[in-house]
C-alpha cells in the first residue's frame, strides 16, 4: 500500500476530528495543532501503550511526572544554554529564515538568493517567572524531560527501592523554538515526549544501549508500523548531541521521506556528573560489587508522541476498491484506535431497536470507549467509523429483537458475524486484549 500524501492525511485528520490547526477562527497560529476528539484518544492510547511496555511490563522502571519550569541553572549546567542551538541563515532579499542544514547549497529555496553566513540560534523558549521581567526572573520552558529526571535521581533512588540497573520514565510536554517547522505535526514548537532514562553501571552501557534499541524498534513494529518503512540509523560523530557517546535513531518513512521517530542515546554519566558537581548533591550509588560509589551511565530512548501519531496514521491509511468505489479506512492497531466499538441501531425511529442498541452500547462502555451512532444510512455510518479506525461495528436490526443476536462487522475485512447480544463483552474481550 503506497503511503498517502501529506495533504490527504491532513485533510482526513481535520475532517474526522483527529487534528485541527490551532486558533483557526483567528486564521491559525504558526505550526500549532490541536487534537480533536479522535486525536485526543489516539495520543492517549499511544502514551498508554508506551507506558504499559516501558513501565508496567517491567520490574525495573518507575514513573515520574515533573514540572515544566525548573531552576534556570539546570539548563546552564546541562549545557543547553551553550549548546542547544541550530545554525540560522537568512535570505537578504525575502527575509525568510532557514536552518543551515536544510539549505546545503546556501541559496534561498524561495528566491534563489545567496543566504547570510550561519549564526547560532538557541532554541530554548525563555520566559519570566513572577511580575518583574528582568534577568533574575528568566526561566526556560524545558526542551526535553530528561533534565527533570536527572535532578530527581536521588529522590527516586531513595524512595522507590530500586537498584541499578533501573529506569525512570516520563511523558510530558516540551518546547523548542524551532527555526523552521512543518510537515504537519512532524515538527512543531510545542510537543510531547515519551522519555526513559535507564541507569546502568559504566561498562554495561554498550550492551544496555543495544538492548534498548532492539526493544524500542520491536515496539514500533508490534504496534503495526510496516517493517519496510522502519529503519535504524546511527548518528555520525559530527551529528552527536553534546552529551552523547552514541545515538541510534529509529526512523520511519513518512509521506515526505525518512524522519526520526525516536532517538536512543548513550548519554554516559555526563548529566549526573555535572549536576552533582554544580549542586553539591550526591548523585552516585554504592556499588556493592565494586565496593565504591559509582555515578551511573544513562541510556535514553526518547520518542515524540506527535510524530508517533503521524506515523501510525500514515501507516494505517488504506484505500480499497469496493464495487468500483474507493473505501478509505484506517487499519489502526485496536490498542491505538480511538473507539474500539461502534454501535448502530438499524433504524432510529423504532423504539425497541434503539433501546436494545443503547443498552448494548452502555454495557460495552463500561470496558471500552464506544461510539453510538443512530443517524444516516448504515453504509455512511460504517464509512465514518472506517475513517476513524474503529475496529468493530455492532448493528442491531429487526432480527435482533426476535433472536437477541446482532451483526458484528470487522473493519479491515468487512466480514460480518452474528453474535448473541449477551456474549458481546466476552467476544470483544477476546479480540481487544493486549
Ligand atoms: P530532529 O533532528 O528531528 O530535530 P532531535 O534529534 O532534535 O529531532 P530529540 O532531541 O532526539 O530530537 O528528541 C526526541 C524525539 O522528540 C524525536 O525523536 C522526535 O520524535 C521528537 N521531536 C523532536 N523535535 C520535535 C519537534 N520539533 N516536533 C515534534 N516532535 C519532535
Amino acid at each position: 500500500m503506497a503511503a498517502p500524501d501529506l495533504d490527504t492525511l491532513t485533510s482526513l485528520a481535520k475532517r474526522r476530528g483527529f487534528v485541527f490547526p490551532s486558533s483557526e477562527i483567528y486564521g491559525g497560529f504558526a505550526s500549532t495543532w490541536d487534537y480533536g476528539p479522535l486525536g485526543a484518544e489516539l495520543i492517549r492510547n499511544v502514551k498508554e501503550a508506551w507506558w504499559r511496555r516501558v513501565v508496567h511490563a517491567r520490574d525495573d522502571v518507575v514513573g515520574l511526572n515533573a514540572s515544566i519550569l525548573m531552576h534556570p541553572r539546570i539548563w546552564d549546567v546541562s549545557g543547553h544554554v551553550e549548546h542547544f542551538q541550530d545554525p540560522l541563515v537568512e535570505c537578504p532579499a525575502c527575509r525568510r529564515r532557514y536552518r543551515a542544514d536544510d539549505t546545503p547549497d546556501l541559496r534561498c529555496p524561495h528566491c534563489g538568493e545567496e543566504l547570510t553566513e550561519p549564526r547560532m540560534f538557541n532554541t530554548m523558549f525563555k520566559t519570566f517567572v513572577g511580575p518583574v521581567e528582568d534577568e533574575a526572573a528568566v526561566a526556560y520552558l524545558r526542551p526535553e524531560t530528561a533534565q527533570s529526571t536527572y535532578v530527581n535521581f536521588k529522590q527516586v533512588f531513595d524512595t522507590a527501592r530500586v537498584r541499578v540497573p533501573f529506569g525512570i520514565a516520563q511523558i510530558g510536554k516540551v518546547f523548542r523554538n524551532e527555526i523552521t517547522t512543518g510537515n504537519f505535526i512532524f515538527r512543531s514548537r510545542e510537543f510531547e515526549q515519551m522519555e526513559l532514562q535507564y541507569f546502568v553501571r559504566p561498562g554495561e552501557d554498550d550492551a544496555a544501549h543495544e538492548a534498548w534499541v532492539e526493544a524500542r524498534f520491536a515496539w514500533w513494529r508490534e504496534l503495526g508500523l510496516d517493517e519496510r518503512r522502519l529503519r535504524l540509523r546511527p548518528h555520525r560523530p559530527e551529528e552527536l548531541a553534546h552529551y552523547a557517546k552514541a545515538t541510534i535513531d529509529v526512523e520511519y518513512e513518512f509521506p515526505f521521506g525518512w524522519g526520526e521517530l525516536e532517538g536512543v542515546a548513550n548519554r554516559t554519566d555526563f548529566d549526573l556528573r555535572r549536576h552533582a558537581q554544580a549542586s553539591g548533591a550526591d548523585l552516585s550509588f554504592f556499588d556493592d560489587a565494586a565496593r565504591q560509589h559509582v555515578t551511573p551511565y544513562v541510556i535514553e530512548p526518547a520518542a515524540g508522541v506527535d510524530r508517533a501519531a503521524l506515523a501510525f496514521l500514515a501507516d494505517a491509511y488504506r484505500v480499497q476498491d469496493v464495487r468500483g468505489k474507493p473505501r478509505v479506512f484506517l487499519s489502526l492497531d485496536p490498542q491505538l484506535a480511538p473507539f474500539k466499538v461502534a454501535v448502530f441501531p438499524l433504524a432510529r425511529n423504532r423504539a425497541p431497536l434503539v433501546e436494545l442498541a443503547a443498552r448494548i452500547a452502555a454495557d460495552l462502555r463500561r470496558r471500552w470507549p464506544v461510539f453510538y451512532d443512530a443517524t444516516g444510512s448504515i453504509g455512511r455510518r460504517y464509512a465514518r467509523q472506517d475513517e476513524a479506525g474503529t475496529p468493530f461495528g455492532v448493528t442491531v436490526d429487526f432480527d435482533s429483537l426476535e433472536d437477541q443476536t446482532v451483526t458484528v462487522r470487522e473493519r479491515d475485512s468487512m466480514a460480518q458475524t452474528r453474535v448473541a447480544a449477551d456474549a458481546l463483552p466476552e467476544y470483544f474481550a477476546a479480540r481487544l486484549a493486549w
